[in-house]
């Protein structure tokens, strides 16, 4: 078994693993990073669509930020963290500025267009400081950055386990599995980078790298999941290969059929109702039970869950975010105006996840740090474009805070490293290893797909639980689930 020391532990690398990693090599702290898709992977990096809206206050104003936390707040319901808005705001101008200097490339809102109504964000009222993530060309920059910080990077590695000392019972690092091998990483602090849960269900827009791990490895050492039951759901377009996002400024010159026929008129809506609801979700991407666009979704889930999406060419210059998203799917998949789109219901996102500290990102266990869509703000509705922008602040956050934290509590050098144990376990019988001296037992090696199975179904346990609860406690918000 490989065994490997270091101050911070991240794991995963999309845009919050990079961010951490980063942040905490640039605090002086010695890092390793292990991510189970390639070196800048997950969600930020899995091109179904030309990049991600990455939105912040209109300016770095006290008024501005202010605004922007109301914005936030007021569709997230009463399961949002005002404190996780208020970080946003707070850090998200100078959290910008560092992710460039590391390579991110990010367009802003067009010169003389800042307060166009284009730039209102999904679920929001007012006009933000909006810039486009583009995700294809800052991959190599950002991965080279990693590579040359001295963070040691393992791609293709996933974690399993947190590792905790039996005698003080503090988080002591982690085991992960990196081709085909064991690997320990003993340290005082871990940050949890490990994406949200939405390929947990089917079908997902989600990269499948995104399947709860990091929730499962958190709850089962003590910390706090919540708010699990709130996911983003998005209307997507079924290809050959990863799905797309289908873009919801094109909604109001959109015709839905199902076998030719109107798929509004078979879902028993008529003709007034289904044109307010296509205007209505011209004007944000994720369904939602709150608004009277959910007759789209609900008309495609009534005929059968999918049907054909058919846009028409809008007259004249076609507007700036419909020319470059046309322009993508055309180049991408080939497909464009005219075209019969076949379209689905997707499982987008996770609005719920680890609870961590707004001001540090740790978790309740000491030395545990969580950040990105793994530690969202929780949030009914989500405003369109925070899960990027949280996942950068809250990622770069998380390293700073981690550096502190392993400067201030050095892993005590005594701890016999081959004692230190498990905290999840695949099976409770005699075979399951415990400690990191049994793991390397020859009878016990490749358990690594009886660790995969264990958090898949511990992942969907917790699924299930908190949208179980929600019912229970009488809260359930309307269908917010894809039957
Ligand atoms: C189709 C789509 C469109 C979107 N559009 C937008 C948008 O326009 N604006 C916006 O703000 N947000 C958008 N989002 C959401 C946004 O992409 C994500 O919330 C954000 O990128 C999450 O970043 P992250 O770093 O937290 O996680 P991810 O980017 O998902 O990275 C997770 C990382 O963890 C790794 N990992 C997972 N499990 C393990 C394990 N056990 N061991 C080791 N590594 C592990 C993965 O390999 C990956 O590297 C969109 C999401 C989707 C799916």
């Amino acid at each position: 078994m490989k065994l490997l020391r270091c101050d911070v532990c991240v794991v995963g690398s999309g845009i919050a693993g990079i961010s951490a990693a980063l942040a905490a090599r640039e605090a002086g702290a010695c890092v390793v990073l292990v991510s189970l898709g390639t070196l800048g992977s997950g969600a930020s990096f899995s091109g179904t669509t030309w990049g991600l809206g990455m939105v912040g206050p209109l300016s770095d104003s006290t008024e501005d930020k202010e605004a922007f936390v109301q914005g936030i707040l007021a569709p997230a319901g009463d399961v949002a963290t005002s404190g996780m808005a208020e970080v946003l705001a707070n850090r998200f101008y100078e959290s910008l500025t560092t992710f460039e200097r590391w390579g991110a490339v990010l367009e802003p809102a067009e010169k003389g267009q800042e307060t166009h109504r284009s730039y209102v964000p999904c679920f929001d009222t007012e006009t933000r400081g909006w810039f486009g993530f583009h995700a294809g060309p800052s991959h190599d920059p950002l991965v080279n950055t990693v590579l040359r910080s001295g963070v040691e990077c393992f791609s293709a590695a996933q974690a399993l386990s947190l590792l905790k000392d039996p005698d003080t019972g503090a988080l002591s690092g982690l085991v992960a599995s990196c081709e085909g091998e064991l690997m320990a990483v003993v340290c005082p602090c871990v940050v949890l980078a490990t994406g949200g849960m939405a390929a947990l269900r089917k079908p997902t827009l989600s990269s499948g790298q995104c399947r709860g791990v990091g929730a499962s490895m958190a709850a089962d050492v003590g910390a706090q999941v919540a708010n699990l039951e709130f996911e983003q759901l998005m209307v997507g377009i079924k290809t050959s290969g990863t799905p797309a996002v289908f873009n919801e400024k094109l909604w109001r010159y959109t015709r839905l059929e199902k076998d030719g026929k109107d798929v509004f008129r078979l879902a028993g809506i008529d003709e007034q109702e289904a044109k307010a609801a296509l205007e209505a979700h011209s004007w944000h991407g994720p369904y939602t039970s709150q608004r009277p666009s959910r007759k789209v979704e609900e008309a495609i889930w009534a005929v059968g869950g999918s049907c054909d999406a058919i846009i028409k060419r809008p007259e004249g210059e076609l507007p700036s975010f419909i020319a470059t998203y046309m322009d993508w799917l055309q180049e991408a998949h080939g497909l464009g105006f005219g075209d019969k789109l076949p379209v689905a219901v997707y499982h987008q996102a996770s609005n719920g996840g680890i609870v961590i500290d707004p001001k540090t990102c740790q978790t309740q266990v000491e030395g545990l740090y969580a950040a990105g869509e793994c530690a969202p703000l929780f949030a009914i509705d989500r405003l369109g474009g925070i899960a990027s922008s949280q996942a950068m602040v809250f990622g770069q956050l998380a390293g700073i805070e981690g550096a502190a934290y392993a400067k201030r509590r050095p892993l005590a050098p005594e701890v016999p490293t081959d004692q230190l144990q498990l905290v999840s376990c695949p099976d409770e019988q005699a075979a399951t290893p415990k400690d990191l001296k049994s793991l390397d037992a020859p009878q016990l090696k490749c358990k690594f797909e009886q660790w995969r199975a264990y958090h898949q179904a511990h992942g969907e346990a917790l699924l299930k639980a908190c949208i179980q609860r929600r019912i229970v406690s009488g809260k359930e918000p309307g269908p917010i689930l894809c039957p």
